[in-house]
């Protein structure tokens, strides 16, 4: 579904990615682990066109198609949608006009049917769909966020680190809810710094360091390696 070769990103002379090579097929969760700054939200970014590769013979293929720099809404019209890092939803929008926003892009009007797939998965937003997203907890905005995003009628998810700043009982239910979102249809690639979690809900992984991918393979082989149990799950 998603292919990235060669991509190399630099902001002025901070090289944030070099070359890296990587691939997502349908129906799968890929997760992309490493430390702070190994550049794993500038992977998403780039695949979102919101960064350039700066090299010619870069290459992004979404669903068959060549992305390399396609506007960032037109990503989403093809089927791609970005849950930013941070959350980002619109604070002095109600929940319903937040999640309106996210079909706002897409081509055809929001129908009941795409409401009610995110009440499916977030049935919290359904109990709080006047409120005002600024004040939601939040857990309860980062559900918002994903909600959001599935309004787009996605094919593929990006997910930037959805557990950041979450409590332990909540980071379990949205990783449950990325399972479910997954079994529903669509394709994840998801960044967290919680290795643990994020190996647990993935088929594959790629493990990124100072811009590099330097390792890849099935999630369960990578939960087992002895580098990455050091480096990334705290042993
Ligand atoms: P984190 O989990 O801390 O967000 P990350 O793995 O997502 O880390 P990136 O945010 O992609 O890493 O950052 C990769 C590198 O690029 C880091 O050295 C970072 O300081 C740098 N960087 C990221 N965004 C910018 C920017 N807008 N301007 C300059 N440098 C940046």
């Amino acid at each position: 579904m998603l292919k990235l070769e060669n991509i190399s990103v630099s902001y002025g002379s901070i090289k944030a990615l070099h070359n890296i090579s990587l691939e997502v097929k349908s129906g799968e969760i890929v997760a992309l682990i490493g430390a702070n700054g190994a550049g794993k939200s500038t992977t998403l970014r780039t695949i979102s066109g919101l960064e350039k590769p700066a090299n010619k013979d870069s290459k992004i293929t979404f669903k068959d198609v060549q992305i390399q720099g396609a506007l960032p809404h037109k990503i989403v019209e093809m089927g791609l949608s970005h849950v930013p890092e941070g959350r980002r939803v619109f604070p002095d929008m109600s929940v319903y006009e937040n999640l309106l926003m996210g079909a706002h892009i897409r081509k055809g009007k929001p129908d009941q049917g795409d409401f009610d797939r995110v009440y499916h998965h977030f049935p919290r937003l359904k109990e709080r769909i006047k409120q005002l997203a600024g004040t939601l907890s939040g857990g309860e905005q980062q559900m918002l966020a994903m909600g959001r995003a599935l309004m787009a009628r996605p094919d593929l998810l990006l997910l930037d680190e959805p557990s950041m700043g979450l409590a332990p009982m909540l980071v379990e239910e949205i990783f449950h809810i990325i399972e479910d979102i997954n079994v529903a249809g669509t394709t994840i690639l998801l960044v967290e710094q919680n290795a643990h979690l994020a190996l647990e809900i993935s088929n594959r992984a790629y493990v990124l360091e100072t811009g590099e991918i330097v390792l890849e393979g099935l999630a369960r082989d990578l939960a087992e390696n002895e580098d990455i149990r050091k480096a990334y799950l705290g042993e």
